[in-house]
């Protein structure tokens, strides 16, 4: 492994509009590169321009907190952060792989958290995170903290070969549960699932019935890309060494120079049916539920939230759906909606249905459509 220290001149990423898979509008990547190591990871691809050799070297950014503390300072900011968790744990390197425990960025960004009184949404694959139970559990009492954690099945043995570098799953699955113990809302993310390996009725059922019977809050699913280039000659240069017999399929479902990575829709569609037939057996919410953003999120992101949720919820049930459209338009405005709640139709895509549900979310707080599917 090769550490580099660097200076980096911001940390703090805006998102243009609330994240509604993690209800986020700001996020950050400690570090620029993971020894985690997954097989699938997609760090590795070009876009992300990760220097060095994906899974060995390491780039720290050694003035985080310095420039953290400065862009989470009111006095200096133009405007005030928009209300919603600050999510910690980037797509490009976990906050909590081992070199965190030399210079522990992610303990001194929870302390600073802490400090600034901010909702915090953490992602990892690591149980390193059970070193900060501490400051977590303060955050979650005084401004909310929810832990999240990364799975691509509940199976030990499949990790060792496609994670190596993270702790088992039986591991992570018993860190959940300390901090599930303190009160700390807790989810797992089970992406990616690993085509032909974790995607199968019977692993998905293990994984879903783990995060039940772990009592965790929510799971978020999605299936694996494989972007031209490093990520996808990584991956299956590492399948043919261990299952060679899956290469043809795997070439069936992830066409050539697919701009994402995507695999066929039809692939996707039918994971996302197992995943809904499994979720709705162990009645476990498909997206982080409303109990953990009502009282965090401004009105028009509140409304955004639930929208969204509302588009992935009907899509994955290969139905159509004019929401995702509408929350695009209310995340644009900058009036709240109260205001206009006589005129919700004039927003773009906004029909009757849409309306009907918004001024609900409006005068309750909640949509009784949306709790229906989430848990159905
Ligand atoms: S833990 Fe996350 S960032 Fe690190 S290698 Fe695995 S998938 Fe990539």
């Amino acid at each position: 492994m090769a550490l580099k220290e660097i200076q980096a001149k911001s940390i703090l990423r805006t998102h243009k509009k609330i994240e509604s898979w993690f209800l986020s509008r700001y996020g950050m990547n400690l570090y620029r590169g993971c020894t985690h190591n997954c097989m699938y990871c997609d760090g590795r691809a070009e876009k992300y321009q990760v220097d060095g050799e994906f899974g060995c070297d390491v780039a720290v950014k050694i003035n985080a907190i310095d420039i953290l503390r400065q862009e989470l300072d009111f006095t200096c900011r133009r405007k005030p952060l928009k209300p919603g968790y600050v999510m910690i744990g980037g797509g490009v390197g976990d906050s909590y792989q081992p070199v965190d425990q030399q210079y522990q960025l992610s303990r001194k960004t929870l302390e600073l958290m802490s400090e600034k009184k901010s909702p915090v949404h953490i992602l990892t694959k690591s149980t390193l995170v059970k070193r900060d139970i501490d400051i977590l559990t303060k955050i979650n009492n005084s401004s909310k903290a929810i832990v999240s954690m990364s799975f691509s099945s509940v199976d030990d043995r499949i990790s060792s070969i496609f994670e190596p570098g993270v702790p088992p799953p039986s591991e992570r699955l018993k860190t959940l549960e300390s901090f599930k113990q303190q009160g700390i809302p807790c989810g797992m993310f089970l992406m990616p699932v690993i085509p032909f390996i974790t995607d199968t009725y019977e692993q998905m059922e293990l994984s879903i019935k783990a995060a039940y019977d772990f009592k965790l809050d929510f799971i978020i699913f999605s299936g694996m890309t494989l972007k031209e280039g490093k990520q996808k000659t990584y991956f299956i240069n590492n399948l043919e060494k261990t299952c060679p017999e899956l290469l043809p399929n795997y070439h069936t479902i992830y066409p050539k120079d697919h701009q994402w990575g995507n695999a066929t829709d039809t692939y996707y569609a039918s994971i996302n049916e197992t995943f809904q037939i499994l979720t709705k057996k162990y009645r476990i919410p498909k997206r982080i539920p409303p109990q953990l953003y009502v009282d965090i999120l401004d009105e028009n992101d509140r409304v955004v939230v639930i929208l969204e949720h509302l588009d992935y919820l009907l899509k994955i049930q290969g139905k159509p759906t004019p929401y995702g459209y509408a929350a695009y338009s209310i995340s644009q405005l900058k009036e709240p909606l109260s205001s206009m709640k006589h005129n919700l139709r004039q927003i773009k895509g906004v029909g009757p249905t849409t309306e009907k549900i918004i001024k609900e979310i409006l005068e309750t707080g909640r949509s009784s459509y949306y709790e229906q599917l989430l848990y159905g």
